[in-house]
Formats: structure tokens, C-alpha cells, sequence
């Protein structure tokens, strides 16, 4: 009898299952669980964990005996990355399942994700939208599997014993100064491939471009800067596992509504009879409706106030609850009005403010408005604008 079966029952196995079954189970879930086929990545590391410990007769002497109590009592939890573990098993050396990755220390582990911004109107990040992006990748050549050539064809280049550089020594007066690039005979690579033997596919390259059409999903409520990821649909290598394609959301700038999170705002202009003795307006809304607003008769809206909307702004990004609406009226005055009309301005409007009272020593001087001169004042700006360059030329 066992302690505790915890880690038998994460790989499926009975607890007296062979060494041998503890390995297949451990493929057969971690090929499922594997994070670069979409696996969950915490569920890969736990499954990876109790296989690390089960495979090791003495830890799994103590699981057995004492259960996790036991191992973390004897410090041994330590570790080794998941993927490590997993690409040592079962990655390198001729057909790796993730396209021969792993196995290698050398090179890079994941090749540079691609990173790609797309422009969305704030219509389609209030509606959500899934739209498509073409990309072009590299992918491993069919023909060669990636190798460059027929096999035995590819050699270590024997200039930099497969490096990939050069070291020149250059003399800097009493100094020697060790300079680093790329290697001419096999331009970085490290390897060598006879002309006659290479992949005809890919002249020798490994990989292809290939192009792949990506549905991205843009849902209700996303900001600028949020990303969708393409877990490995960056380029392929022969040496790396693919990284990752990154598409940023850029919020396109909107002509009526600018966005505060969640909230809305936006302008809307009445005229001067709607704001005094009320009407309606409408505000064309980011998807297929328009919103009429009602402003009951009696109710007086001033030039430059605010109102708020509840509920239709942006959709929030988790449960998709709307934020407000926030709508700044400015209103626009008649140009003239007919003086036969003013007596019944003057019954419905509270009576002119009266002057105030000044000191009798105060005297009173009638003057008039006019329209202020702009033409003039325009020019007097001009000079400025002229005379301002030639300072800053002669302080320089
Ligand atoms: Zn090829
Ligand atoms: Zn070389």
C-alpha cells in the first residue's frame, strides 16, 4: 500500500505500474498538456513534476512510503524545468514531436515572436468583431524536414568548427582589439552543405515562407495596447521552438465619441429654442441604433453643460457591462431676431437684470460694441511670428 496516489492518479497509472508505464503515461499527457500545443501550462508542469518524481526510484521510494511530506522533508523538491525534462525525454535526436525542438543547448529556445498592430475602429471594439490577418512565416521545409539537404549532406563548416563566427585581432595602437562577426565560409550558420546535395526546395535554407491567414477574435470592450496570441505561429526552426504571433490592439481615433474606459463622451450641439423650451436630438450610436433623447418642455439646458447618458458607453471587457454615456451640450444662438417677436420673449423669460447702483459721483458715458478689428490684430501677430525665428538663429 501507498501513502498517498496523488501523483500516480495526475499520470493515470495504478500505483504499481512498471517504469515503463510511467514513462508512455507521462508522453501520452504531456504531449496533450504541452503549452505549445495550446496544453495548460500549470497542468504540464504539475503532470511533469510527479513524473520527474516517480521516475526516480529513490524519490518514489519515499512518495510511496511517506507521501510529498517526505520528499519536501528531505529538500529534494528542486526541480527541473518542464521543458527541459520533457525535450530530454522525448525532443532531440532525429523525429522530436515539436518539430525536432529541444535537445540542443545551443541557439535560441523560441524563435522572436511577431509582433503585429492592428488599427480598430471603436464601432468594432464596441460590437466585437473577428476579422482575418494574413501573415507570412517561416515553416520547416517539407521536402528536407528541415535538414538542408539529403542526409550526411551537411557538414560542421571546418573555418569556425561550427560557431558560426570569426575572431580577427585587430592592432589599436598598444592595444589588441578582438572583433567579432559572422563567419564568411558558412555566413553564421555554422554549417556546410555541397551545392549538389542541397534541399532544392529550400536551397539549403531548412525553412519556407509560408503564408497563414489568422482569425482574430477583437472582443466587446478591448483597449489599445490588449493583445491576442497565436501560442507558435512565429516561424519555425530546425534548433527552436516556434514563438509566438502577437497581435496588439491600436483604438483607431473616433470623429463623434472619445473614449474614458468604459465610458463614453461626446458633442452635441441644440439650438436655442430645443434648450429653452425643450424638443428632442438624437446621438448616432457605434452600432445600428441612434438615440433620441428627450428634453421635457420647461426644463432649461444651459450652453456648455454636461449630462450623462447611464449604460451606453463601451462594453466592459469581462461581463460586458456597459459604461456611461456622457454628453457635453453646447447650444447655438439665432444670429437675429425679429424685434416684433421680443415682447413675447419678455413674457415668457425672467425680466433684464436691472444696472447696478453706483456712487452719484459716478457718471455715466454711453458707448457702443462693435465687432473687434481682427484684420489688425492678425498682423500685429505676424510680426511676432517673424521676428521670433531670427532671435532664436542669433541666441544659437
Ligand atoms: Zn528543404
Ligand atoms: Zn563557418
Amino acid at each position: 500500500m501507498v501513502k498517498e496516489t496523488k501523483y500516480y492518479d495526475l499520470l493515470e497509472v495504478p500505483p504499481n505500474a512498471s517504469e515503463a508505464d510511467l514513462k508512455k503515461a507521462y508522453r501520452k499527457k504531456a504531449l496533450r498538456l504541452h503549452p505549445d500545443k495550446g496544453g495548460d501550462p500549470d497542468k504540464f508542469k504539475e503532470v511533469t513534476h510527479a513524473y520527474e518524481i516517480l521516475s526516480d526510484p529513490e524519490k518514489r521510494d519515499i512518495y510511496d512510503h511517506r507521501g510529498e511530506a517526505g520528499l519536501s522533508e528531505q529538500g529534494g523538491m528542486g526541480g527541473m524545468d518542464p521543458q527541459d525534462l520533457f525535450s530530454q525525454l522525448f525532443g532531440g535526436g532525429g523525429g522530436g514531436f515539436f518539430g525536432g525542438g529541444g535537445g540542443r543547448a545551443a541557439g535560441p529556445r523560441k524563435t522572436k515572436d511577431l509582433v503585429h498592430r492592428v488599427n480598430v475602429s471603436l464601432e468594432d471594439l464596441y460590437r466585437g468583431k473577428t476579422t482575418k490577418l494574413a501573415l507570412t512565416r517561416n515553416v520547416i521545409c517539407s521536402k528536407c524536414k528541415g535538414k538542408g539537404g539529403k542526409d550526411g549532406a551537411v557538414r560542421t563548416c571546418p573555418t569556425c568548427n561550427g560557431r558560426g563566427i570569426k575572431i580577427t585581432m585587430r592592432q589599436m595602437g598598444p592595444m589588441i582589439q578582438q572583433i567579432q562577426s559572422a563567419c564568411d565560409e558558412c555566413h553564421g550558420s555554422g554549417e556546410i552543405i555541397n551545392l549538389k546535395d542541397r534541399c532544392t526546395q529550400c536551397k539549403g535554407k531548412k525553412v519556407m515562407p509560408e503564408k497563414k491567414l489568422l482569425e482574430v477574435h477583437i472582443d466587446k470592450g478591448m483597449k489599445s495596447g490588449q493583445t491576442v496570441t497565436f501560442r507558435g505561429e512565429s516561424d519555425q526552426s530546425p534548433t527552436a521552438e516556434p514563438g509566438d504571433v502577437v497581435i496588439v490592439i491600436e483604438e483607431k481615433p473616433h470623429e463623434r465619441f472619445k473614449r474614458h474606459e468604459n465610458d463614453l463622451l461626446t458633442e452635441v450641439e441644440i439650438d436655442l429654442l430645443t434648450a429653452l423650451a425643450g424638443g428632442q436630438f438624437a446621438i448616432r450610436h457605434l452600432d445600428d441604433r441612434a438615440l433620441l433623447v428627450q428634453l421635457e418642455p420647461g426644463e432649461v439646458v444651459r450652453h456648455g453643460e454636461s449630462k450623462v447618458i447611464r449604460g451606453q458607453g463601451m462594453p466592459s471587457l469581462r461581463h460586458h457591462e456597459p459604461g456611461d454615456l456622457y454628453v457635453k451640450i453646447s447650444v447655438r444662438f439665432p444670429d437675429a431676431i425679429d424685434p416684433d417677436a421680443i415682447p413675447l420673449l419678455e413674457s415668457a423669460l425672467p425680466p433684464r437684470n436691472p444696472l447696478p447702483a453706483f456712487d452719484k459721483n459716478i457718471q455715466l458715458e454711453e458707448v457702443h460694441l462693435e465687432e473687434p478689428d481682427t484684420r489688425h490684430m492678425q498682423e500685429d501677430r505676424m510680426d511676432e511670428d517673424t521676428e521670433e525665428p531670427r532671435v532664436q538663429c542669433a541666441n544659437q
